[in-house]
C-alpha cells in the first residue's frame, strides 16, 4: 500500500505533465494543494484560502480528477477543503517536537521557491553532456532521430530531472503537443488492473493517443510479462506512428535480466545516453545553482567542501544545500564550515538505505508473477503459487537481513524452519541450472532494493 504522500506525489507529477495545464497555473493554483486523505471514495485536498479553494474548484476539478484516474486507476472524486472552511475541523496537530515537523512547517511559512527542473537549471558536466545534448535534440525535434532515446544512470543522477526538462520545453514551444509522462511502477500498476478489470481497451486507448510518452524507471518492469506484453505493442504502435518515446532506466537494457527480447532490441535500437556521476567541477557548480535557486548566499569555500564530500549523488548534495536553508531559517544561523559539516552528517545518516520490508517483497513478487500477496501467504498448491512463494522466502532471506528463518516461515502461513530452509535450497538449485530463473529473481531483488 501506498502512502498519501507517494500518491499526491504521482498525481502532482501527472498534473505538470499535462499539456493544459501551464506551468504558471501549476505554480499558482496546483502547487498550494496538499493531499489530507482518502476517505470514502473522495480524495480530499486541502488549500489555505478559501479564494484559492474556489478557483481550483471551478477550473482544475476535472483535471485533477483525470489525474487521479492515471496514477491510482480509480475513478475517485476530488474534494477541496480549505482553512477557512469552518465546517470542516483542522487536522489533528502533528507532533511538535518531532524535528523534521518544525523544519518543514517554518519552511513552508518562509516560502523557499520550488524552481523547475529546466535545461537552464540543469548543470552540464563530462558526465552527463551527452545524455543532456540528447534530451535538448528531442525536445527541439521530437521523432526526427533518437526514438526511443534511452537514459541510464545512477539514482539521483537527474534522469528525471531531464524527462521533466524535457516535457517543460515542449510544453512551452507547442501547447498542443500531447505529452504523457509516467513511472513504470505506476504503468505496471494501471496495466495490472486493467486486465484485471477487462479495460484494457480503454488503457490502450489513452497512451495511443500521446504524441509523446516518457516512461520513468523503465527497469521496473523487469520480469512482469502481462506488463511487457501491454507495453511493446504501445511501444510498437507509437513507434510506427513516429511518436517519440523517452525512457530512463537505473541500468542499461542489456543489465535488466528479465526483459523480453523484443523489448531490449527496440530500447537498443534508439539512442542510449549513460549519466554518470558528476565530477568535483559539475558538483561545486551544481552546489552553487542549487544555494542560488534557493536564494542561499553559500560562500565558495563551503561549495567546495559540499562538493568534496558528496560525490555519487546529486539528490544528497541539493539536500544538504536545503538542510543550511533550514538552518538559516530555523536558528537563523549563518552558513558556516560547521553548519555544513552537520548538513552532510545528517544527508549521509539519512540516505543509509530504507530496509525493505516484507510486505514490499510481497507486493514486486506478486506482481510479477502475477499470483496476489494473499496467495503467497496462504496454502494453496497450484504450480505457479507454489513457485513464486518460493521466490519470495528466497527473496525475503536475501534481502531482509534481520529475520530468522522462523520468522520468514510466520509470514508465509506459519510454514516450519525446515520448510524454509528446504524452500531456499530449492530455489538456490534453480538458479543454478535455470539462466532466465536467477535473472528473474535478481531483477526483483534489484526492484525492491533500489527505491
Ligand atoms: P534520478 O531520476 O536520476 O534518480 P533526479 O532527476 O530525480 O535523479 O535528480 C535528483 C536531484 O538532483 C533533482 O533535484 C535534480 O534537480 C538534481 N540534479 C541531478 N543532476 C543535476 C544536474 N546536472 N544539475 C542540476 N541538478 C541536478
Ligand atoms: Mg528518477
Amino acid at each position: 500500500m501506498k502512502s498519501i504522500d507517494e500518491v499526491w506525489a504521482g498525481i502532482q507529477a501527472a498534473l505538470k505533465a499535462m499539456p493544459e495545464v501551464s506551468v504558471t497555473a501549476y505554480d499558482t493554483w496546483l502547487a498550494p494543494l496538499e493531499a489530507r486523505e482518502i476517505q470514502d471514495g473522495n480524495l480530499v485536498l486541502y488549500v489555505e484560502t478559501a479564494f484559492q479553494k474556489g478557483i481550483i474548484l471551478d477550473c482544475y476539478t476535472t483535471r485533477l480528477e483525470q489525474a487521479v484516474m492515471q496514477v491510482m486507476g480509480l475513478p475517485l472524486k476530488v474534494r477541496i477543503i480549505s482553512g477557512e472552511d469552518d465546517k470542516y475541523p483542522e487536522p489533528p496537530p502533528e507532533d511538535e517536537n518531532d524535528v523534521h515537523t518544525v523544519i518543514n512547517r517554518r519552511l513552508m511559512d518562509a516560502r523557499i521557491p520550488e524552481y523547475e527542473y529546466s535545461f537552464e537549471n540543469f548543470i552540464v558536466g563530462s558526465s552527463n553532456q551527452f545524455a543532456h545534448a540528447a534530451a535538448q535534440a528531442v525536445a527541439k525535434e521530437p521523432s526526427s532521430i533518437y526514438n526511443p532515446l534511452f537514459i541510464h544512470g545512477g539514482s539521483g543522477l537527474g534522469k528525471t530531472h531531464l524527462m521533466y526538462a524535457i516535457c517543460n520545453e515542449i510544453r512551452m514551444r507547442n501547447p498542443g503537443f500531447k505529452i504523457i509522462y509516467t513511472k513504470a511502477e505506476t504503468m505496471t500498476n494501471e496495466i495490472i488492473e486493467a486486465i484485471r478489470g477487462g479495460h484494457t481497451a480503454e488503457l490502450r486507448e489513452k497512451y495511443r493517443k500521446a504524441d509523446m510518452l516518457l516512461v520513468d524507471d523503465i527497469q521496473f518492469i523487469a520480469g512482469k510479462e502481462s506488463t511487457q506484453t501491454e507495453f511493446f505493442h504501445t511501444f510498437e504502435a507509437l513507434h510506427q506512428a513516429n511518436k517519440q518515446i523517452v525512457l530512463t532506466s537505473d541500468r542499461p537494457p542489456k543489465e535488466i535480466s528479465s526483459l523480453e527480447d523484443r523489448l531490449r532490441s527496440r530500447f537498443e535500437a534508439g539512442l542510449l545516453a549513460d549519466i554518470q556521476p558528476p565530477d568535483l567541477e559539475t558538483r561545486i557548480a551544481i552546489v552553487k545553482r542549487k544555494a542560488q535557486l534557493l536564494q542561499l548566499e553559500l560562500s565558495d569555500e563551503i561549495c567546495e567542501y559540499i562538493a568534496s564530500q558528496l560525490k555519487t549523488n546529486v539528490r544528497q548534495l541539493e539536500g544538504v544545500v536545503r538542510r543550511i536553508m533550514a538552518n538559516q531559517l530555523l536558528a537563523g544561523e549563518k552558513p558556516s564550515l560547521a553548519v555544513a559539516q552537520n548538513a552532510i552528517r545528517d544527508i549521509r545518516s539519512t540516505a543509509l538505505p530504507v530496509p525493505v520490508t516484507v510486505d514490499k517483497i510481497m507486493s514486486e513478487v506478486s506482481r510479477t508473477m502475477n499470483v496476489t500477496v494473499d496467495d503467497l501467504r496462504g496454502k494453496k498448491h497450484s504450480a505457479g503459487i507454489s513457485r513464486a512463494r518460493q521466490v519470495a522466502m528466497y527473496v525475503v532471506r536475501e534481502v531482509v537481513g534481520s529475520l530468522s528463518m522462523d520468522a520468514i516461515g510466520q509470514e508465509f502461513g506459519g510454514r516450519d524452519h525446515s520448510t524454509v530452509v528446504y524452500t531456499i535450497q530449492k530455489v538456490e538449485k534453480m538458479m543454478e541450472t535455470d539462466d532466465a530463473f536467477k535473472g528473474l529473481v535478481k531483477d526483483i531483488i534489484k526492484n525492491v532494493s533500489n527505491q
